[in-house]
């Protein structure tokens, strides 16, 4: 399976793509996480992209593209994987397009996580104070749930034209968002 997990900050869709794919024996591949170990090692791209990510705006197109395109290249993504925090706007989707098409592969599901907004930055909120994450704070939480609706959302129509997206209720508790999954694919 070639799957993308879509929905805002702090759905809880990377708890649900870790599960996801281990369930399924596919890598899972989270861009942030990607990033924030570029920041961890001060490499030339985590310079890059360190104040962007802290204020929740997105890195631009471009540099993700090559991020994803390097790690689709990998051998483990031969038999799938699942895509969590990427795609994020309309050239990145239609970056990924071009990349699937390149090595002959095809999406088989978008998921997108569905949750209300209150309910999102409150998430964020206590996220933050758990992990420790620089941009878990509630001022930056209502930036990266704006910068989601003006240039994810739209992604979401790309995918449902295509037939592909599922949208799965994000509320209630880890196991159940879980099942709604596995029901959805
Ligand atoms: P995440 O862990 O998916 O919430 O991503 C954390 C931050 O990394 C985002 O707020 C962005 O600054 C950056 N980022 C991760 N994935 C992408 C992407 N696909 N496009 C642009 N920026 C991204």
């Amino acid at each position: 399976m070639r799957i993308i997990i879509l929905g805002p900050p702090g759905a809880g869709k990377g708890t649900q793509a870790v599960m996801l794919a281990e369930e399924l024996g596919i890598p899972h591949i989270s861009t942030g996480d990607i990033l924030r170990s570029e920041i961890k090692n001060e490499t030339e791209l985590g310079l890059k992209v360190k104040a962007v990510m802290d204020a929740g705006n997105l890195v631009s197109d471009d540099l993700i593209l090559a991020v994803v395109k390097e790690r689709l290249s990998k051998p483990d993504c031969e038999k799938g994987f699942l895509l969590d925090g990427v795609v994020r706007t309309l050239p990145q989707a239609e970056g990924l397009d071009k990349i699937l098409e390149e090595i002959g592969r095809k999406l088989t599901h978008v998921i997108d996580v569905v949750v209300p907004d209150e309910e999102i930055l409150t998430r964020i909120e206590k996220r933050g104070e758990e992990s420790g994450r620089s941009d878990d704070t509630r001022e930056v939480a209502e930036n990266r749930l704006k910068v989601y609706k003006d240039l994810t959302a739209p992604v979401s129509d790309f995918y449902k034209q295509k037939n592909l997206l599922i949208e799965v209720d994000g509320l209630g508790t880890i196991e159940e968002v879980k099942d709604r999954i596995r029901k959805a694919i």
